[in-house]
């Protein structure tokens, strides 16, 4: 189980959690650290943006990560690192489809945010991108980050995979919790090599310039 690193959740005013998939490769790149909260990678590795949850209290000084058309205020972005290449009819996953680890992890990262920020499990605070215009009437240009699961075709569509998520959620919060990390030992395993960041951010801003790829 992977486990959010406390410094990553600061005090703030969050009301609801969006989840995309990053219509990338596996791994986070700085494109999507500019979009997104908490990044899932293949593996599970979770991957910190370059906002904070906190700076999405208010939109109005531009710093904050901008995630969702017309609906990034209060809400917290967790992207699963995937779907570059993706199609939606006739479906193709494209070479980096969602992995069961990023499907099982998304759910993980979700229940502890909300424990954290008081969110309650319902379709209108915790839902994807594809459930943002039918749930919220918020237009979303045919976003339809989640409603497909490449590795189980037996649900599809919005809302239902939402439901699935947030199924999987509930039971999450209900479980036993997990015993406190053990003092004096590492509990941060999820924490990103900070220091080649700044460096890459660049080459990356250019690389992006040239690509104009789009997030999820
Ligand atoms: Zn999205």
């Amino acid at each position: 189980m992977r486990t959010i690193p406390t410094g990553w959740m600061p005090p703030a005013a969050a009301k609801r959690i969006i989840v995309h998939w990053t219509a990338g490769a596996w791994k986070a790149s700085a494109v999507d650290r500019e979009h997104y909260h908490i990044m899932i990678e293949d593996d599970g590795n979770l991957v910190l943006g370059d906002r904070s949850i906190a700076d999405n209290d208010s939109t109005a000084d531009g710093r904050y990560a901008a995630h969702t058309r017309n609906c990034n205020t209060g809400s917290i972005s967790v992207a699963v690192c995937a779907m570059a290449g993706a199609v939606e009819r006739p479906f193709s996953a494209g070479k980096y489809p969602i992995t069961a680890v990023q499907w099982a992890t998304l759910a993980e990262v979700c229940a502890q945010l909300a424990k954290r920020y008081g969110i309650p499990v319902q379709r209108d605070r915790i839902l994807s991108h594809a459930e943002v215009q039918p749930t919220l009437g918020i237009a979303q240009a045919g976003k339809w980050d989640i409603a497909v699961l490449p590795f189980d075709r037996s649900i599809s569509g919005a809302i239902p995979v939402g439901d699935r998520l947030r199924e999987m959620i509930r039971a999450r919060l209900a479980a036993p919790s997990t015993p406190a990390p053990t003092p004096g030992r590492p509990d941060d395993p999820g924490a990103p090599d900070l220091s080649q960041r700044t460096g890459c951010r660049s080459v990356f801003r250019n690389l992006r310039e040239s690509f104009g790829r789009k997030p999820g």
